[in-house]
């Protein structure tokens, strides 16, 4: 058979490198344990750091109480300060690796074991950028006394981030047209926006809130199931920082078939939005916006009058699209434009 017309990602494809359907099934289940092993590293890594940390800024504080003196006060405050950018830098770092690792196996989780090309690298980078502002947050937030729980158990929940990289990278392993994908709420957790993707959130609930979505409770078929091309465009996996749940997030995706019937809704090419969006305080979101933003048209004479939340759901809205635009590239590059829906 002419290479041509294998499908990009099926057994004995090159991108599975030869592999039969065992063989890529096996590595699929080994990829994700491997995933919760890189998991528990980033944990220990963050606990690590961050508690460190935080100690050498108490000892710090202490020493500042107890010196009158100004040229003992300067020495300890730039010894702080190199601690903390040499923190940042170690943090940043682990990020950066446990997003290519995860991002890594999330691809072979889906049969993709092609390395990362540069597309992805890009859209990697921008992932872990975003997550590099919440090390500087949580660091400010050490400073300023402000951290709310033990340090360890938020420092593990930063440690969960990278399981976002697992499941773009399961995503984007393979956006041919005709795979199928489910999403599955874990057991631990129960979002609003999580029910609503699996199709479990009951009529009442969501009636308590304003859904800035047109793709219906649990998808255009009601249970759950989503194209990967959908996914994309809706631009969110399992543990995405745009869920309710974020990091606590413990659903998966799952292989599925398309569900029969005519789908319900069209397509919603805008990214999917939170049922209760996150307030973030507009000083990191200005960091965030700082990022290169490419291809996103930035409005630099926001309205007088705009409150602060429209202000953040607009930035928002600029960072998705981003994510959105690369997911469509990649998309894109792999000979996989969505094609038009035969149903439509
Ligand atoms: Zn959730
Ligand atoms: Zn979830």
């Amino acid at each position: 058979m002419d290479d041509a017309l294998f499908k990009a990602v099926e057994p004995g494809a090159p991108a599975t490198g030869g592999r039969d359907l065992a063989d890529l099934e096996a590595e699929a289940a080994r990829a994700l344990l491997h995933s919760r092993e890189a998991r528990d590293d980033l944990q220990a890594e963050m606990i690590g750091l961050y508690s460190t940390y935080a100690a050498a800024w108490r000892y710090g504080q202490e020493r500042l109480a107890e010196t009158p003196l100004a040229s003992e006060r300067r020495a300890t405050r730039a010894e702080l300060k190199q601690l903390r950018g040499l923190t940042e830098r170690a943090a940043q770092a682990a990020i950066r690796q446990a997003y290519a690792r995860q991002f890594g196996l999330g691809k072979r989780a889906g049969w993709n074991w092609r390395d990362t090309d540069a597309a992805e690298d890009k859209f990697l980078l921008r992932l872990r950028r975003e997550e590099y502002v919440f090390v500087r947050r949580f660091l400010d937030d050490i400073e300023g006394g402000r951290v709310g729980m033990p340090i360890e158990q938020r420092a593990a929940l930063y440690g969960n981030a990278g399981d976002e990289a697992f499941w773009w990278g399961f995503l984007y392993a393979d956006q041919s047209s005709d795979r199928y994908l489910r999403w599955v709420v874990g057991e631990a957790e129960h979002c609003s926006d999580c029910r609503y993707l699996a199709g479990d959130l009951p009529p009442d609930d969501l009636a308590k809130y304003t859904n800035p979505n047109t793709v219906p409770l649990g998808g255009r078929w009601g249970v759950g199931v989503y194209s990967a091309q959908e996914l994309a465009l809706l631009g969110v996996v399992p543990q995405s920082g745009k869920l309710r749940c974020t990091t606590n997030c413990r659903c998966h995706l799952e292989r599925a078939t398309r569900p029969a019937g005519k789908p319900q809704a069209r397509l919603q090419r805008t990214p999917f939005r939170s049922l209760e969006p996150k307030r973030v305080q507009p000083r990191y979101e200005q960091r965030r916006r700082r990022y290169d933003i490419r291809r996103v048209k930035r409005d630099t004479s926001l309205a007088k009058g705009l409150t602060d939340a429209d202000v953040e759901a607009e930035a928002e809205a600029d960072l998705l699209a981003v994510i959105v635009a690369d997911l469509v590239e990649l998309a894109e590059q792999a000979g996989a434009v969505d094609p038009p829906d035969p149903t439509h």
